[in-house]
């Protein structure tokens, strides 16, 4: 099966196998780990900020954040297509109970102008808003991002409102290679950063928290209470290590696999629309009756699986283990498909 599911399907290959039997491990509770403490300051330092935190999953970090950041009823602000809100099992509310305003922005991204009307003023009968939450790329948004010219005037908004700003970055380094920006200067931008690597950049698990040390330290005791604090992780350390030293330049081709993707569809008589592909996402709508259901059985009849975005909507991911010739068959097999 060619899996164009999402960029989470990618197993370890075997360097970076041979790499985390290598890791020299400890209890990562006890700080103890030298793997995880390594990769920490790592991350830290790529990003100029004072420490990070490892966690299991990017709901963590995400979750952990708008927990540092808020007090029950308080309220984020973000796009209606985020993560934080849609995938995130309603954990916002759960875990730090908080109202949520969401900004119909474009494919997922907002403006100064909007979250500034969206700050509400400060009543009794209303949650104060405390925290944005950008995402970058966006995933619901098919993969678009924001320059960090469209970031600063948010983030001197936060500031100047004294509002928190956390990055939902995911799939940042997706961003990073086609606009050639550099994680320092995302890093001055932002209050708290979240990055997963076992996304397209393949570790089989991880992601980090990333901030300044006094938000870090509130940060380790959230991570603990979630059932977060992990013994030997200097295993899953390494593997993340070794994805972002070797996997971080490769995005550009998933990136210019997915451009390739959409600009085909784009001409086929049953692709009613394509979102603008800017990253390494593919969304696109079927024309007449023909609903995602469908279309992917017809495809998987080929040897091909993705998911359905809405009954008539169909999302491709590219990742490190779809090969040129994976590429090639599934571009013969969209040319030629009967529907
Ligand atoms: C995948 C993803 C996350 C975190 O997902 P986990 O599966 O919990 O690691 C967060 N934000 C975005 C935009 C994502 O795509």
């Amino acid at each position: 099966m060619i899996n164009l599911i999402s960029d989470t399907v990618t197993k370890p290959c075997t360097d970076m196998l041979n790499f985390m039997l290598q890791a020299e491990v400890g209890d990562d509770v006890f700080s103890e780990d030298p793997t995880v403490n390594d990769l920490e300051s790592y991350c830290a330092a790529l990003f100029g900020k004072e420490k990070a935190l490892f966690c299991p999953s990017g709901t963590m970090t995400n979750q952990i954040a708008i927990k540092c950041h808020t007090q029950p009823l308080d309220e984020v602000i973000c796009d209606h297509y985020s993560h934080v809100y849609q995938y995130e099992t309603g954990g916002y509310a759960f875990n730090s109970n908080v109202a949520i305003n969401l900004i119909e922005g474009t494919n997922g991204k907002i403006t100064a102008q909007q979250i500034a009307s969206a700050i509400k003023p400060v009543y009794d009968w209303l949650p104060i808003s405390k925290l944005v939450v950008l995402e970058n790329s966006c995933n619901k948004g098919g993969g678009s991002y924001y320059e960090l010219d469209e970031i600063k005037p948010i983030s001197d908004l936060c500031k100047e409102k004294g509002l928190k700003l956390h990055l939902d970055g995911a799939r940042l380094f997706n961003v990073l290679v086609e606009t050639g920006e550099s994680t320092k200067a995302v890093g001055k931008l932002f209050d708290s950063i979240s990055i997963c690597i076992s996304k397209g950049l393949g570790a089989p698990v991880g992601s980090l928290l990333i901030g300044d040390a006094d938000f870090i330290k509130q940060a380790r005791r959230f991570r603990k209470v979630m059932g977060g604090g992990m013994r030997q992780a200097g295993y899953l350390a390494a593997a993340c290590k070794y994805a972002l030293i070797n996997n971080v330049n490769r995005l550009k081709e998933d990136n210019q696999k997915a451009r390739d993707l959409g600009g085909l569809l784009a001409t086929l008589p049953y692709v009613k629309a394509v979102r603008p592909v800017k990253t390494n996402i593919v969304i696109f709508d079927l024309k007449d009756e023909i609903t995602a259901e469908f279309f992917l059985d017809r495809m998987k009849n080929e040897g091909i699986i993705g998911s359905a975005f809405g009954p008539q909507t169909v999302r491709f991911v590219t990742h490190l283990d779809y090969t040129d010739q994976m590429h090639s068959e599934v571009l013969n097999v969209l040319n030629h498909v009967s529907l």
